[in-house]
């Protein structure tokens, strides 16, 4: 693990672009270690003034929408193009152990055996709130090394989706055609969400399918109303087996970054989050200091185990809890 004495070094090889800084600079901010989490605090500071050039894309999908093939087949076209990509792939299933991290490079094989391309597996071990955070911060870390693209990968699962969409600039959504999917979107709320809507798989038998979804869509998005007045999010098709829609998807996203960046939609865009990223992290170190004493852990066992067994309302145990705590913030 780094150490103070290195840091100095580490930047200066992660600015100039190394790979291997890079790593080392990510196993340092994932580390819950006290002091490991102090030098990642220094470490931010330092990259900060070279972030912010980063296209930041997210890219979500139920299992087997065909993430992996289709982040294989736009980054693998991004690359032609000269640009450096760098995916973070977050995986709520997977332990804390890190075990995904064969898993992702054989699910990326082209990818991750590029020069000008960097994939980091994400295990989430079920604490959401944290992800977000650390996945904010490894964000910004691959744009201090240079990639001109981010994507952050995840599962279309519930909150996990939310949480992405609030990190990234611009959210696609990866869907699939027939079988109800269409409405499922629809019910999750994904069409709100999204930037850009892809239906992928469209090849072989199934092509006529995801014409229809496609324009099942694009009905619904005329009826809905609009995330930011400039953007009108597109749904587009694609074949990422084929390798096939995938330049128009990438033109989409430019075209995105051209209409945000009219009076000055992205920069507003991408301060609300720093500040609501910077919230919300306030929030949950609060309250973790709260609740690091024990006294007010047991206030807040006895509350519970009261309301438990009927001895007080929930409201009164609220208002117990609360009470105690400002008292004691008061002395
Ligand atoms: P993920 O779970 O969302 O990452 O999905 P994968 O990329 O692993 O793809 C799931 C399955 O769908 C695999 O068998 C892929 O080969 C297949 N697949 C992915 N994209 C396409 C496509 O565009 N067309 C077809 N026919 N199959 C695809």
């Amino acid at each position: 693990m780094l150490s103070l004495d290195q840091l100095d070094n580490t930047v200066a090889r992660l600015l100039a672009g190394d790979r291997v800084a890079l790593a080392q600079g990510m196993t340092l901010i994932e580390s819950v270690h006290p002091a490991h989490q102090a030098l990642a605090t220094l470490l931010l500071d330092r990259i900060m003034p070279h972030t912010g050039m980063a296209k930041r894309l997210g890219i979500t999908g139920v299992p087997g929408a065909g993430k992996s093939t289709f982040l294989e087949a736009l980054g693998g076209y991004v690359l032609t193009l000269g640009l450096k990509v760098a995916v973070i792939a977050i995986d709520p299933s997977s332990p804390l152990s890190g075990g995904s991290i064969l898993g992702d490079k054989t699910r990326m094989s082209l990818l991750s055996r590029a020069q000008r391309a960097f994939i980091r597996p994400v295990p989430t071990g079920g604490y959401l709130g944290g992800t977000s955070r650390r996945t904010r911060e490894l964000m910004l870390l691959c744009e201090a090394a240079g990639y001109d693209l981010v994507i952050v990968e995840t599962v279309g699962v519930g909150q996990s989706e939310v949480d992405i969409a609030r990190l990234v600039d611009c959210f696609l959504s990866l869907q699939l055609a027939g079988a109800g999917d269409e409405l499922q979107g629809i019910k999750k709320g994904i069409m709100e969400m999204a930037d850009i809507i892809v239906i992928n798989k469209d090849d072989g038998d199934n092509r006529a399918r995801v014409m229809l979804t496609a324009q099942m869509y694009r009905a619904s998005l005329t009826i809905m109303r609009r995330k930011y007045p400039a953007w009108a999010p597109p749904v587009l098709t694609c074949s990422a087996l084929e390798a096939r829609g995938i330049t128009d998807i990438w033109r989409a996203v430019d075209d995105f970054y051209q209409r945000m960046a009219v009076d000055g939609g992205l920069t507003a865009l991408r301060k609300r989050q720093q500040l609501d990223a910077m919230r919300k992290q306030i929030e949950e170190n609060t309250l973790a200091a709260l609740f690091a004493r024990d006294d007010i852990q047991d206030r807040y066992r006895r509350a519970l185990e009261q309301v438990e067994n009927h001895s007080v309302s929930p409201r009164a145990g609220v208002e117990d809890v609360t009470r105690y705590i400002v008292e004691k913030i008061n002395h």
